[in-house]
């Protein structure tokens, strides 16, 4: 039977580990600052945004909220984002993706400082990673490494295959496994036969971005399935990039949608605010 990797109950050990850092720090006269901005109203946003001040909230965490309109101009913003980093006291800035069309996302990224970029979407901090010095890592894939090491997952000689390529998933996710000494394959849009590169992933992570689309055909008998994608069906009802009821029976560990990869982003995010404060 395959084992369900639990990415609620793992995330919430998380946070109770972190809420107690937090206690101690705060023992010690210290506090942590997260600045949160979001220009606009997405919707999607606003609960992201909700998410993530709830979870600061619940470790100790104090977090700034910066509501700008969706007319807001890029130069109003980086004027914002440069008087954060002067900012001692504020120790992470978070800027909401997507951000309007008329802002440039990569500059709003080079702007932060990288010492404060708790998304660990600065060059600096990607360009650590790559080359195995420390620095804040993309959330998400870091949450999955959290996810299998937790689960008692060894990765180290592994065969990983990630599909997707993406600068906050995909790639960071394949830096990662590296980094665990997993042996690591890419695969995206213009990969040729990509079914016959996954069926030899004793670790398959799917980071492609369209409902249901790993079938058991794309799976070798007793894999590990890491689904990345979250998609609201017609029913209103949650699913990933892979199609659970398909290949339940052939896995031999899987994470649920909801409830798998998704509770880590913010967990893992909860958890750079708080090394923010020793940089
Ligand atoms: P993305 O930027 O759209 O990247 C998707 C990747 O999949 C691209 O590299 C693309 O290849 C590749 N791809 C698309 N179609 C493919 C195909 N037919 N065969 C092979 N590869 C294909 O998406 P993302 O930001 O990485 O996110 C991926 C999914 O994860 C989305 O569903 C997103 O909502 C979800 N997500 C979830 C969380 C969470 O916390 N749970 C966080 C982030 C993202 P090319 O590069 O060639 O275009």
């Amino acid at each position: 039977m395959a084992k369900i990797i639990d990415g609620k109950k793992i995330s919430v050990q998380i946070k109770e580990e972190l809420k107690e850092k937090v206690a101690k720090l705060k023992r010690d006269g210290k506090e942590i600052t997260l600045a949160v901005i979001q220009v606009g109203n997405d919707e999607a946003s606003t609960v992201y945004v909700g998410n993530k001040k709830k979870a600061c909230e619940y470790i100790g965490i104090h977090s700034l909220s910066y509501e700008l309109s969706e007319e807001t101009t890029q130069d109003k913003l980086l004027e914002l984002i440069e008087e954060l980093n002067q900012k001692e006291e504020v120790h992470g800035i978070l800027v909401q993706l997507p951000l309007p069309k008329h802002i440039d996302e990569n500059a709003v990224i080079h702007a932060i400082s990288p010492k404060k970029d708790v998304d660990g979407f600065h060059p600096q901090n990607v360009g650590a990673l790559s080359i195995g010095e420390s620095g804040f890592v993309s959330c998400t894939p870091a949450g999955i490494i959290q996810l299998l090491k937790r689960s008692g997952i060894e990765i180290a000689g592994k065969h990983c295959v990630v599909i997707g390529r993406s600068n906050i998933v995909g790639k960071p996710m394949a830096m990662l496994l590296l980094r665990e000494n997993g042996t690591v394959t890419v695969c995206h849009s213009k990969t040729k036969d990509l079914a016959k590169l996954t069926k030899q992933a004793d670790i398959l992570v799917a980071a492609i971005g369209k409902p249901k689309f790993i079938t058991k055909e794309y799976i070798k008998e007793g894999a590990v399935v890491i689904d990345v994608g979250i998609h609201r069906m017609e029913n209103k009802k949650l699913c990933g990039d892979v199609d659970y009821d398909d290949v339940i029976d052939k896995v031999s560990a899987i994470t649920p949608v909801p409830g798998g990869v998704g509770p880590m982003t913010i967990a893992m995010l909860m958890y750079n605010c708080v090394e923010s404060i020793s940089l």
